[in-house]
């Protein structure tokens, strides 16, 4: 082997690698996210994202200890598998049992969730309180958990739960009443319509509205224009769901903000470094007008 090919390798090799698995993965912004920010310190690591099937989120995780990355982030559908793998779990993980974020230390996997983080501080950026507020959250799968702990710990006043797998609504309903929160779990819309004057705060946890997803989450009576609508899709950057909300006068939120915010706590987790906010948000195109 040439020497130049040597210092090639050599180079590579000392890339720290982290990236990201969910299924499907293409509308993922977090490797534009994370790579600016390691860019921005100077820092010679590398973030990539990986298709990975259901089915095989088991060896991928064990594939990325194997093969020495630093960590890695979650997202769709495996944010609940992932909680079940790792070795140890921060308390927020466990409360919300779904992890975004996993840091590998020593070979030890251990599981975070930043969603909850980020999403508090998306609100906070926004000047919105949920103190004292009711909030429709339909959704009840990672991120559902996530901004469920995130309304407890902001002491949300009511939480009004709707999801296609009601199973799944039940058991976000017990997690929130465990964490002494009202929550009501709806078996459909129409009694969601009932409640619109009550409900100042509406979040989409559901995959619905996202590019390979297409449609709308909640029916167009829902929607009153005294509430803050919370799209958590980030790809489209305007869902159905926000064109409505923004027709009916409603104040809305995109997902950037929230995914922003997580992936700058994923960064600190990682690198033990503070995160270049400004650059990450310039890196997904969150400005004043999104
Ligand atoms: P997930 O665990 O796979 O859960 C998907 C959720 O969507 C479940 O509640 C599911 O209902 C529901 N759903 C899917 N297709 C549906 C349909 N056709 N009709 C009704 N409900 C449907 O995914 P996740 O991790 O929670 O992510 C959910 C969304 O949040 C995604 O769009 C993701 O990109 C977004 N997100 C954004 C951020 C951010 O930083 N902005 C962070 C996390 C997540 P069932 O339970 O019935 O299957």
């Amino acid at each position: 082997m040439s020497e130049q090919n040597k210092q090639f390798n050599l180079q590579l090799l000392g890339l720290t690698l982290t990236g990201i698995i969910g299924y499907p993965i293409e509308h993922t912004l977090s490797p534009q996210l994370h790579n600016a920010a390691f860019q921005a310190l100077n820092l010679n690591w590398l973030y990539l994202p990986f298709s990975v099937k259901p089915e095989a989120v088991k060896e991928a995780v064990f594939g990325f200890k194997a093969l020495n990355f630093a960590g890695f982030n979650v997202t769709l559908p495996h944010k609940q598998a992932v909680a079940e793998l790792v070795d140890a779990l921060s308390p927020e993980a466990e409360l919300a049992g779904a992890v975004n974020t996993v840091k590998i230390n020593e070979g030890k996997l251990v599981g975070y969730n930043t969603d909850i983080g980020g999403f508090l501080a998306s609100l906070k950026e926004i000047g919105l309180q949920p103190a004292g507020k009711t909030a429709l959250l339909i959704g009840a799968g990672g991120a559902g958990l996530a901004v469920a702990v995130a309304l407890a710990q902001a002491q949300i006043k009511k939480v009004v739960i709707l999801n296609r797998t009601v199973k799944k609504a039940e058991n976000l309903r017990r997690k929130l009443s465990n964490l002494a929160i009202e929550a009501l779990c709806l078996a459909d819309f129409k009694e969601a319509v009932d409640l619109r004057e009550e409900i100042e705060l509406v979040v989409n946890a559901t995959s619905v509205g996202m590019a390979a997803n297409p449609g709308l989450p909640v029916p167009v009576e829902l929607i009153t224009e005294k509430q803050l609508v919370y799209d958590l899709i980030y790809t489209p950057v305007e869902t159905e769901l926000i064109k409505l909300a923004k027709s009916k006068g409603c104040r809305t939120l995109n997902g950037l903000s929230m995914l922003v915010h997580q992936g700058a706590l994923a960064f600190q987790i990682w690198t033990e470094k503070p995160a270049p906010i400004e650059t990450m948000k310039k890196a997904v195109g969150l400005n004043a007008s999104n």
